[in-house]
């Protein structure tokens, strides 16, 4: 094992939203820099970052010049170019490693991933064309999900078939994309886990949390989750087997679906998560500190749970509600930065203190 990154060093991030943003102030508060590289313009990273690149993933130059600047390459989203991976990876550390983005970027890698550990998973088949889309149905039955393999987010990329003859219009929806087929898991709620994985090789996982999505973006995330103690061990142990066949170094988060059979695996995420974010103040060392320690190489913190919290994204013109949100001194508000609140875009989020761990 390397050294651990002292103090001082320069942590780099791909990617410049929100999740970078308070990757950046946990990495702060432990003493080191961080450079955020972003394409896009005014990234809510770079107001609490000590330096930003701001140039696309194919700049070969600046991508370079970055990978010289910093000690280690981190990163908040998965879909980061092949190509600039390659680069960057030549001259300076990138955790998590190739393995979880190899995986994580394409439904269809994953799910063939979370099946040869053994996990449950929904029902799923690729599909190239209509006609095996027809087929995957025959075999599903309907509800089915129609999903593009690669890029999707915040349930973009996907839709839902309820009946075979909405199936062609679906189809019209997504080509040209590589998509997969996925039965329809009757779940009772959903739920997923914050793990961790240092370069010792140690995991902690968080405790599990409740998540309610709207319109396909996640509305809140409760701690406890509703889960009998058996479902809470069975999903800890499931995310802890991910990290370790992946030999993953950072955060990973791992959302599940309960149903009366056991737990399902619905999806990871190779990096910080949305319905992590409790931890902020539920935790003493947060997903996010979490993830800077583990990419450091120092030791993670052991995620005991010291409070009851209810996670809720304040989306687009929630913002407005801060001066009433503000008056309860028990909750504890986390703002992006971002100028302008559109409609399905995540503004901040608050957490708010419900009790303490029965
Ligand atoms: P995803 O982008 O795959 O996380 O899907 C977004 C949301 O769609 C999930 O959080 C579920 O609420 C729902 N969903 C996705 N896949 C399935 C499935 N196979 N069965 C039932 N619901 C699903």
């Amino acid at each position: 094992m390397t050294e651990p990154l002292a103090p001082g060093a320069t942590i780099g991030i791909l990617g410049g939203g929100q999740l970078g943003r308070m990757l950046s102030v946990a990495a702060s508060r432990l003493g080191f820099k961080c450079h955020i590289y972003e394409p896009g313009a005014a990234p809510p990273a770079a107001q609490v970052a000590h330096a930003l690149t701001t140039a696309p993933y194919e700049d070969t130059a600046a991508l370079s010049a970055f990978a010289a600047s910093v000690d280690v390459v981190t990163y908040e989203f998965e879909n980061i170019p092949t190509a600039a991976l390659d680069l960057l990876e030549e001259a300076v550390p990138v955790r998590p490693g190739r393995e979880a983005l190899r995986v994580s970027q394409d439904r269809l890698t994953e799910k063939e991933f979370l099946q040869g550990l053994g996990l449950a998973t929904a029902p799923f088949a690729p599909v190239a064309s209509e006609a095996e889309m027809q087929q995957a149905i025959a075999r599903t039955g309907t509800p089915a999900i129609l999903k593009t393999r690669r890029f999707g987010y915040d349930g973009k990329g996907q839709v839902r078939i309820d009946s075979t003859p909405d199936a062609g219009a679906a189809w019209a929806q997504l080509e040209p994309a590589p998509a997969i087929l996925e039965g329809f898991v009757a779940f009772s709620h959903e739920i997923s886990v914050i793990g961790a994985r240092g370069m010792d090789g140690r995991v902690a996982c968080f405790d599990p949390g409740e998540n309610v999505h709207e319109g396909g973006i996640l509305r809140t995330t409760t701690v406890p989750a509703r889960l009998s103690p058996a479902q809470r061990s069975d999903a800890v142990l499931i995310a802890a087997r991910i990290l370790n066949a992946l030999e993953y170094v950072g955060v990973l988060g791992v959302e599940l679906f309960v149903t009366d059979d056991g737990l399902v695996v619905n999806e990871i995420a190779p990096r910080v998560h949305n319905s992590g974010h409790w931890t902020q103040q539920g935790c003493t060392i947060d997903q996010f500190e979490q993830h800077i320690r583990a990419i450091a190489g120092w030791p993670l913190g052991d995620g005991t749970r010291h409070a009851d919290v209810e996670m809720t994204n304040l989306i687009g013109d929630d913002v407005a509600r801060i001066p009433d949100i503000a008056a309860d001194g028990r909750s504890a508000i986390h703002l992006y930065g971002k100028a302008e609140a559109r409609p399905g875009r995540k503004m901040g989020h608050v957490n708010r203190i419900t009790g303490k761990p029965g």
